[in-house]
C-alpha cells in the first residue's frame, strides 16, 4: 500500500505552502487536488496583497507558486479524495483509484461560494448565473449585468466585470456594504456601477438565458423587474469541511476549530487556510497556516518515531 508520512489535501496557498515547508523539513510530502492547483486564486482577477509582490494577476501567482512546487519536487495528485479514516499509525485515504496511508494529515480544502437558493438560480447556472467573474465576464461584453452580495468579494467583482459589462447593478440586502471601505470607494467611483441597496433578488428569469431580475426591496416590500443578462452571485462562503467532519471539531456553520498550532481535535489531523475558523480569509492568511501546520505536524510525526512497516 502506498505510504506517505504527511498527506495534504487541497493545492491552494495553504495547502503548497504546508508542501513547502514539510518538504523542506525533510517529510515525504503528498499533495492531493481534485481540481487545479491554486485554489481560489485562479478565480482572482488581479492580487494586491501578496507581499513582495505589488500587483499580480491570480493566474501569474499560481504559475509562480507552481514552479515553487516543482522546484522542490513535491508531488502533487490530481485526484479526489473520498473518505479519511483513522488507523492505528495514522489514516487511510480512499480516492478514486487508490487508497494511500499516512501518519499525520493536513487539511486544506478551501471554501466554495454560497448559493442564494432563489428560483432560477439552478436552473440558469451557466447561462447567466456565475460564481467567478474572472472565468465568465468576458461572455458578456456590452450587456447589462448584475452583481449580489455587499462583501468585498462582490464590490471588487463588481468592479472588475465594468471591463465588460455597460452597466453593473450591485445589489446588496442592506443600505451598507459590508466591504472594506476603501474597496466601495473605488468601485463605487466607476460611472459603470449603479448600487440598489436595501434588495434582495427573488428570483432569476428568462426563456433559455437569463432575462431579468426580480427584485423586492426589504424596507417598502415593493417588487420590481431589472432586464439583466448575467447574475454573479458573491453572498459569502462555506466550508469544503464534509470529509472529515466525522472526525473532527467544527463550528455551526462547517468551518474546523483548531488550536493555536492548528491542530484539529483529532490527534494527526491539522488544518490550513479557509476552511478553518478564522476572522481572516486571505491567500495570505492562508499561506501562513500551511507553514504553521507543516512545521506542527513535523512535530508530531517527529514524536510518533519510525513508521512500522505493515
Ligand atoms: P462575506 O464577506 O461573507 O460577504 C457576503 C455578502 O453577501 C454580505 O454582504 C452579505 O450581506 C451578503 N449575503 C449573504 N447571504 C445573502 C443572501 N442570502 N442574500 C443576499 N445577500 C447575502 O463574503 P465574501 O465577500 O465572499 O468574502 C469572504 C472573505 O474573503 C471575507 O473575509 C472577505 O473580507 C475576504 N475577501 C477579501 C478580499 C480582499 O481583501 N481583497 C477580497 C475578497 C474576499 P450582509 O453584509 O448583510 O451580511
Amino acid at each position: 500500500m502506498e505510504e506517505h508520512e504527511l498527506v495534504i489535501v487541497g493545492a491552494g496557498p495553504a495547502g503548497l505552502t504546508a508542501a513547502i515547508y514539510g518538504k523542506r523539513a525533510g517529510l515525504d510530502v503528498l499533495v492531493l487536488e481534485k481540481a487545479g492547483i491554486g485554489g481560489q486564486i485562479l478565480m482572482t482577477d488581479t492580487i494586491e496583497n501578496w507581499p513582495g509582490v505589488i500587483s499580480s494577476s491570480g493566474l501569474a501567482l499560481v504559475e509562480s507558486l507552481r514552479a515553487h512546487i516543482e522546484h522542490f519536487k513535491i508531488q502533487v495528485r490530481k485526484t479526489e479524495v473520498s473518505a479519511i479514516e483513522p488507523t492505528s499509525g495514522g489514516f487511510l485515504l480512499r480516492t478514486g483509484k487508490d487508497i494511500l496511508v499516512t501518519r499525520a494529515l493536513i487539511y486544506a480544502a478551501g471554501a466554495h461560494f454560497r448559493h442564494l437558493g432563489c428560483p432560477g438560480e439552478a436552473r440558469f447556472t451557466g447561462v447567466g448565473v456565475s460564481y467567478c467573474a474572472v472565468c465568465d465576464g468576458a461572455f458578456f461584453e456590452g450587456t447589462d449585468v448584475a452583481v449580489i452580495g455587499g462583501g468585498n468579494t462582490a464590490v471588487e467583482e463588481a468592479h472588475y466585470l465594468t471591463r465588460f459589462a455597460s452597466k453593473v447593478y450591485l445589489i446588496h440586502r442592506r443600505d451598507t456594504f459590508r466591504a472594506d471601505r476603501a474597496v466601495v470607494e473605488h468601485t463605487l467611483a466607476n460611472p459603470k456601477i449603479v448600487p440598489i441597496m436595501d434588495t434582495v433578488p427573488e428570483e432569476i428569469a428568462g426563456t433559455d438565458m437569463v432575462e431579468k431580475l426580480i427584485l423586492k426591496n426589504v424596507k417598502n416590500g415593493v417588487r420590481s423587474e431589472l432586464s439583466v443578462s448575467g447574475v454573479f452571485i458573491f453572498v459569502g462562503q462555506l466550508p469544503n469541511s464534509e470529509l472529515v467532519r466525522d472526525l473532527v471539531r467544527y463550528d455551526e456553520a462547517g468551518w474546523i476549530h483548531a488550536d493555536e498550532k492548528l491542530a484539529t481535535s483529532q490527534p494527526g489531523i491539522f488544518v490550513a487556510g479557509d476552511v478553518r475558523v478564522t476572522s481572516l480569509r486571505q491567500a495570505i492568511t492562508a499561506a501562513a497556516d500551511g507553514a504553521r501546520a507543516a512545521m506542527s505536524a513535523y512535530s508530531y510525526i517527529d514524536k510518533l518515531g519510525p513508521a512500522q512497516k505493515a
